[in-house]
């Protein structure tokens, strides 16, 4: 049977794990890991996000230090925050929301923030290390969505050792430090993207399908090898008509209904993958907190 794996539970678990851990520290060390949340302008979506993480960070314990800069802020005070920040004690982590004004240079706000208090994992230094490091190497900052794709593997209790891995999509976020875990884990990894060429028959060989693509269910049920795992990192809103009435949707990059009759364990949209990602960012946050202190 199917194993619908349930990234709501996971990623409770996690925290969980994460809120017992940080009382601890704070016992040991008199203070608890603090996260920098920086929001610049009102996009409607990342209102949410933001106030997601907080309300998570602040259940586990993380301490949050908030700052959400108007619209018209330049770069120059950004960076100039960020490097406050970046010098500021109780701050371990430091979140920027994307997306970012148009006027602003994303990577050139993400390269200045502290790479030990990179709460994403997006800072070229720690890329750099994911993609040089050993496999136990547990004090990494990793991007938060990938990381949370591999927790939900290893809960598998399969061997990845060996598996062929597709990962379809080669974003910085998700795509390449996907790929780049999973060869950590021994997979041999294929990375398919838009100009990938008999997509379909790559997917069939795969045990392992990780896709991050931003097509609403473009991986079809034929496109899956017999037993495969399937991780589902997209989150499309689509208009579907559901009893004659058009209604929004979530779904995901793949085909729920027809992957999960091939599958030997897959993801949903929603409730796979998204939750995770916040749980992870909380780990970065905690992890960034122990280097400190070390
Ligand atoms: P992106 O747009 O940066 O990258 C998409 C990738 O898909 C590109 O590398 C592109 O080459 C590839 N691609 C596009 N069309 C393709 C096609 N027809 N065939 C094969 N490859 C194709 O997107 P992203 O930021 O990596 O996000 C991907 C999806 O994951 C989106 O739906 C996004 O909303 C979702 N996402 C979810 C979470 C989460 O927490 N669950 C986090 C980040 C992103």
């Amino acid at each position: 049977m199917t194993k619908i794996i349930d990234g709501k539970l996971i990623a409770q678990n996690l925290r969980d794990d994460l809120k017992k851990e940080i009382s601890q520290l704070k016992e040991k060390h008199n203070k608890v890991p603090g996260l920098a949340v920086v929001q610049v302008g009102n996009v409607a979506a990342s209102s949410v996000y933001v106030k997601a993480k907080t309300k998570s960070a602040l259940e586990v314990g993380i301490s949050i230090i908030d700052h959400h800069l108007e619209d018209k802020t330049t770069q120059e005070e950004l960076i100039s925050l960020i490097h406050k920040l970046n010098n500021q004690e109780n701050v371990n982590g430091i979140l920027v929301q994307l997306p970012l004004p148009n006027h602003m240079n994303e990577q050139t706000i993400l390269d200045s923030i502290d790479p030990s208090k990179d709460a994403d994992g997006f800072h070229p230094l720690n890329v750099g290390k994911l993609s040089i490091s050993s496999k136990n190497d547990d004090n990494l900052l990793i991007p938060c969505t990938p990381y949370g794709c591999l927790i939900m593997l290893k809960g598998l209790n399969i061997d990845l050792k060996g598996k062929h891995a597709i990962v379809i999509g080669r974003s910085n976020i998700v795509g390449k430090p996907m790929a780049q875990l999973l060869l950590k884990e021994s997979c041999t990894v294929t990375i398919a993207h838009s100009k990938t060429v008999n997509l379909p028959e790559l997917c069939n060989e795969a045990d392992i399908l990780v896709a991050a693509v931003g097509r609403p269910e473009i991986v079809r049920g034929n496109w899956i090898k017999n037993g495969a795992i399937i991780i589902d990192v997209g989150i499309n809103r689509i208009q579907k008509e559901i009893n004659g009435e058009i209604k929004n949707k979530l779904v995901g990059d793949v085909s729920f209904s027809e992957c999960e009759k091939k599958a030997s364990a897959i993801t949903p949209v929603p409730g796979g993958v998204g939750p995770m990602t916040i749980s992870c960012l909380l780990r970065n946050t905690t992890i960034a907190f122990k280097n400190s202190i070390k």
